[in-house]
């Protein structure tokens, strides 16, 4: 074993010090080994029946506990687990070629999933099922852990390579005091969940992570993006979230020129935060969270109820409803198969093929809409050109919708904004996206995430550009990338032309008092002089040099 260091580094994503002990999540299982059976085929063949009832129970139990879509999911998978092609072709490997149960069972289920997966659609999306299943049976059968977020009732920091965003999402704070995983990055899904929700979390972790016991004491700083794992004081880290400043509901300026700051909200529960947070609005709601588990599309009803949610909490304000970015966090529709997902059928590229999917939601965010008073607005994800602008300003007015805008995250948008905006109401600025694809560098990769910085010119400049375009057609501009979460970039974007600045409702009381501080003139100075560097790194020296304010409130 390695030597292990009492400090692992990584990069910090989302601030606050807690210490708990350790748990890893289990990534997959091993392929059992080739051994022999020692046992009679009758035997093995009962032992498999046997386990796979267990777990057809155990996905019953879980699918009792659940509502709607997960139940629904559950239930089938249950049935899955007792699937005669199943366990049939398991009990011919161990009749014929004298396998062991658990080998037995893990051959008959790839080839299961090799026939789903041929068969394309939706049989091809139950493939993951059966390894999911097959999974199961096999920990059965074999006393390994599961894989996945085991259920967790005391307070922990996890280990992980990775989790999806649904996995994220459904995190208590209370016990999950930390998170640390060996990939992602400062802009991935599930880093900004761990925002939303206060958790403190490292990202791009040292590999000897994997070297830390299960059960050890370890701390986080998830300010400074450190975990010790000894030698520290646990006073020190007795579960600080980082404290969020408070916020008056008003956004300005020094010289009172008004930016609005407004709340990004990944699922309806997170609008009583904002609201709680003074958000003077919701500059992006994700609707990704309707689509998440699902293997089909949820029903118009079940997605006005959900928006309605969301604008209950925002009488009179603006409520501005990103349509589904299919993508790599969405299974419903995400592209398979393809070498480059990011670069593939995603955001409202994916309307050409799944036109009606669109359709039905901007309907149901019309309905909602026409029950509540919040203003709400309409962006599309992922929009590169003028004539796909059209197409969406297209069906968002057959909806009903009176202002539909475009986010630009695309480079070739950003390049092309007169034209753009010429056509839409209004930009959004997906900064995450722009980021990633101006460095053709993966946002979920970790070690990238110097190289992809926001300070760089050549993001300042697609900003710049888009902002320029839009005051010239009087358009405004509103900043949801993570950066405007960040003081002092916030200060930048606005000296660039962006009008408001919409970021996790935990950084508003932040972003507002270093906003107070400072001029516009003295924004549009400081974004000059960022644009004026050549490296990022330099940029943010400047800028944060002068603006005493960020090391008053320690930041
Ligand atoms: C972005 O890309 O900046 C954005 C706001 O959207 P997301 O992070 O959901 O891609
Ligand atoms: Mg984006």
């Amino acid at each position: 074993m390695l030597a292990v260091m009492s400090r692992l580094r990584g990069i910090a994503v989302s601030s606050g010090r807690a210490t708990a002990p350790l748990v890893h999540i289990v990534e997959s299982i091993d392929p059992p080994p080739l051994r022999p059976l020692g046992i009679s085929p009758d035997d093995a063949c009962a032992t498999i029946r046997t386990a796979a009832a267990a777990v057809k129970a155990e996905l019953q139990e879980l699918a009792a506990e659940a509502t709607g879509q997960a139940q629904e999911i559950l239930s089938m998978t249950a049935l899955m687990a007792a699937d005669p092609a199943l366990l049939g072709g398991a009990e011919t490997f161990v009749r014929e070629q004298k396998l062991t149960p658990e080998l037995a069972v893990w051959q008959s289920a790839d080839d299961q999933s090799a026939t789903l997966r041929a068969m394309g659609g939706m049989m091809a999306e139950r493939a993951a099922d059966v390894i999911d299943v097959r999974n199961r049976i096999v920990a059965h059968l074999t006393g390994v852990p599961l894989p996945g977020l085991p259920e967790l009732t005391e307070p922990c920091i996890l280990a992980a390579r990775d989790l999806s965003p649904a996995d994220t999402a459904n995190l208590d704070p209370m016990i999950v005091r930390g998170i640390v995983t060996l990939e992602g990055g400062p802009t991935s899904h599930t880093a900004i969940l761990a925002r939303d929700l206060g958790i403190p979390a490292i990202v791009a972790i040292d590999a000897a992570i994997v070297e830390i016991p299960e059960g050890t004491h370890v701390a986080i700083d998830g300010t400074a993006g450190y975990l010790h794992t000894a030698n520290f004081d646990p006073a020190d880290f007795d579960h600080v979230p980082c404290v969020p400043l408070s916020f008056d509901g008003e956004g300005r300026l020094a010289d009172g020129t008004r930016i609005e700051l407004m709340a990004n909200i990944s699922e309806p529960a997170g609008a009583l935060q904002a609201v709680a947070s003074g958000a003077e609005g919701v500059g992006l709601l994700r609707t990704e969270f309707l689509f998440n588990d699902a293997i089909r599309e949820p029903s118009v009803e079940r997605q006005v109820a959900e928006y309605g949610k969301v604008f209950a909490e925002f009488p009179g304000r603006t409520v501005i409803v990103r349509t589904l970015d299919i993508g790599e966090d969405t299974p419903f529709l995400a592209p398979v198969g393809v070498p480059n997902p990011a670069l593939a059928l995603r955001g409202f590229r994916a309307a050409f093929q799944h036109r009606s999917v669109i359709e039905n939601q901007l309907q149901a965010i019309a309905q909602a809409a026409a029950q509540h008073t919040a203003d709400v607005w309409v962006v599309a994800p992922m929009i590169s050109t003028p004539s796909e602008t059209d197409e969406f300003m297209h069906l968002a007015r057959a909806a009903g919708l009176r202002t539909a805008g475009v986010l630009i995250e695309v480079p070739a948008a950003a390049l092309n904004a007169g034209p753009i905006l010429a056509r839409a109401d209004f930009a959004t600025l997906g900064t995450n996206d722009l980021i990633q694809y101006t460095f053709a560098a993966d946002r979920e990769i970790a070690h990238l995430a110097e190289l992809a910085t926001p300070w760089d010119r050549s993001i300042l400049t697609l900003i710049q550009l888009t902002c320029q375009a839009a005051a010239q057609q009087d358009r405004p501009v509103v900043l949801p990338g993570e950066m405007a979460g960040i003081p002092e970039l916030a200060v930048v974007a606005v000296g660039l032309g962006v009008t408001a600045l919409s970021m996790s409702a935990r950084r508003l009381g932040v972003v507002a008092r270093v906003l107070e501080s400072v001029t516009l003139a003295e924004c549009r100075e400081l974004a000059g002089l960022a644009l004026g560097c050549e490296s990022g790194e330099r940029a943010r020296e400047l800028v944060r040099g002068r603006l005493p304010i960020l090391e008053e409130l320690g930041r």
